[in-house]
């Protein structure tokens, strides 16, 4: 019948997981033994390398190699060349991870994937959870959905902790490439979203490169001049990630970062205070957007019963120095901080499989029933939206302004509607152009896709209702109706400025077909 699984596609590493026959969640190991694969492609002659290995030889051929994509996801304009000048999108190459994922699950649980439901942060928008859905259509996964990571972090932390009293939890999720608050209230049986916000740019790649421009200072201070070596900068990425971890063992005041730079070796000291020096500001952004989300919650840090740490980034001791300073809570690890993610979109997974199956005949139900494991302390979320979405319109003084409908924060799923009256008499079309802001002003706010509807011409201001809805993946949704008529003249559909076209979705998913990937 095959098997459920959730997958964090992650900026640096990604992770896959099951809820085995005991109801218990597994980490879904690598094919080469590993909980964590790292999110990273070498493409080579004939074939395309996925992790490790890709990892390790990158730095040797890094015409060819490609990571930290999730930060691109849902840039239209950004393509990632190999030398020999073929093009990938950001969903290819996502895509061409989820297949080397989906496939080593398939050999390590000896049945394929019937269903996933990989996460995303909380703070993606329209764009980028459109383009993760449009990478997992073309490694052809059936997604169930895709979920928050804070919430399915949420989840593993609630489930694995039974039923306890209420209590309302700040999630403090530091990744590679992605920082998300969430404040979340847990019930005995629900976990409901207060609040969210984040920076979809920040994470542990930004201390990377923090540790790369220190060694690149020092080195020329020395008069070398490391940028000249490719190689060397390459060597570099992956020696700044281990000297950044490496300063995180307890007890560790310095560590070293010993790279051939034009055939000389060089070796640079870093401490621990310089390190905490070179993040200190990063840190502090990370600080300033939790209080933002206390803030839209309503809440002081005083009502707040647990700060849980999430994300690979928070094995750094400076972060949660900061946190407990700031907040007075000493922060929590009762989670582990590179599976928790994935372990909840496990859970989650098991469940929409369940809600699933009620849906097919009684036989057909039974037995896919039958098939699943029981799930312990199940719970039920209620995420909420992480930016305003909108539309454009035309006010009494003839300028354009952004009219919210969905406001920032609404719960998922959810639909919000605004009435609107037509331009000109005998009206033929609508354009509506969405968007994402929470300002009137429309300098502040981001077109995310436009809409085209023929309607009725009539004399006079038509009066049309525009509705938005926001469905469980956080897919945004544009019905139209005219309310003279009392017709609903539809969903619109919204050409996505960032997004590949379903055409484009169509041929990749082709392409990707016929390469030939693996780990090694
Ligand atoms: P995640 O996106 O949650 O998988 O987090 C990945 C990030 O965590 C990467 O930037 C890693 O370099 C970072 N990371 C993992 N382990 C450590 C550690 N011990 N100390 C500092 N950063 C770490």
């Amino acid at each position: 019948m095959g098997k459920y699984v959730g997958i964090d596609l992650g900026t640096t590493y990604s992770v896959a997981a099951f809820i085995n026959e005991d109801g218990l969640p597994q980490i879904i190991p690598n094919d080469n033994g590993k909980n964590t694969t790292p999110s990273t492609v070498l493409f080579e002659e004939n074939a395309i390398i996925v992790g490790e290995t890709a990892k390790e030889e990158g730095f040797s051929n890094p015409e060819n190699y490609e990571a930290f994509v999730k930060r691109h996801m849902g840039e239209r304009d950004y393509w990632f060349t190999t030398a020999e000048g073929t093009k990938y999108s950001p969903e290819e190459i996502s895509a061409i991870i989820l297949k080397k994922l989906k496939s080593d699950a398939e050999a390590y649980l000896g049945e394929e994937i019937s269903g996933a439901v990989i996460t995303v942060p909380a703070y993606f928008n329209d764009a980028q959870r459109k383009a993760t859905m449009d990478a997992a259509a073309m490694a052809k996964m059936n997604v169930l959905s895709i979920i928050n990571e804070p919430t399915a972090a949420a989840l593993a932390f609630g489930i694995s902790k039974g039923k306890q009293e209420q209590q309302t939890v700040l999630i403090y999720d530091l990744g590679g490439g992605t920082f998300d608050v969430c404040i979340m209230r847990f019930t005995d049986k629900e976990i409901i979203s207060l609040a969210g916000e984040g920076n979809r740019a920040l994470g542990g790649y930004d201390f990377d490169n923090k540790i790369i421009d220190y060694v690149k200072e020092k080195a020329a201070e020395q008069g070398i001049d490391i940028t000249k070596d490719v190689y060397a900068m390459q060597d570099l990425q992956i020696k700044a990630e281990q000297a950044k971890c490496a300063l995180s063992a307890k007890d560790k005041i310095k560590t070293s970062i010993v790279i051939n730079v034009q055939g000389k070796p060089l070796k640079i000291v870093i401490t621990r205070e310089e390190f905490n020096e070179m993040i200190e500001n990063l840190l502090t952004r990370t600080i300033s957007v939790m209080e933002n989300a206390m803030e839209e919650a309503g809440l002081e840090y005083s009502e707040i019963d647990k700060i849980l740490l999430v994300g690979g980034s928070t094995r750094i001791p400076y972060v949660r120095e900061m946190i407990e300073e700031e907040t007075g809570i000493k922060p929590s690890s009762e989670v582990h901080p590179d599976e928790a993610v994935a372990i909840g979109a496990a859970y989650h997974a098991l469940e929409m499989a369940k809600n699933r199956a009620c849906e097919e005949p009684a036989e057909m139900k039974e037995a896919i029933l039958n098939s699943l494991p029981d799930s312990k302390n199940q719970y039920q979320f209620q995420d909420v939206t992480a930016h305003g979405i909108g539309i454009i319109s035309i006010n009494e003084y003839n300028e354009k302004v952004n009219t919210v409908i969905l406001p920032k924060n609404s719960k998922i799923p959810s639909e919000g509607y605004e009435e609107f009256v037509t331009l000109e008499d005998y009206q033929a079309h609508l354009l509506i152009e969405v968007t994402q802001g929470e300002e009137e002003d429309i300098r502040y706010v981001t077109v995310i896709g436009t809409s085209e509807l023929k309607i009725k011409p009539k004399p006079g201001q038509v009066r049309i209702r525009v509705s938005i809805g926001c469905d469980s993946d956080s897919i945004i949704h544009v019905r139209v109706t005219d309310l003279q008529d009392n017709e609903d003249l539809g969903e619109m559909k919204i050409d996505r400025i960032a997004n590949l076209t379903e055409e484009e979705v169509k041929e990749n998913t082709e392409k990707l077909e016929s390469l030939n990937i693996s780990g090694e």
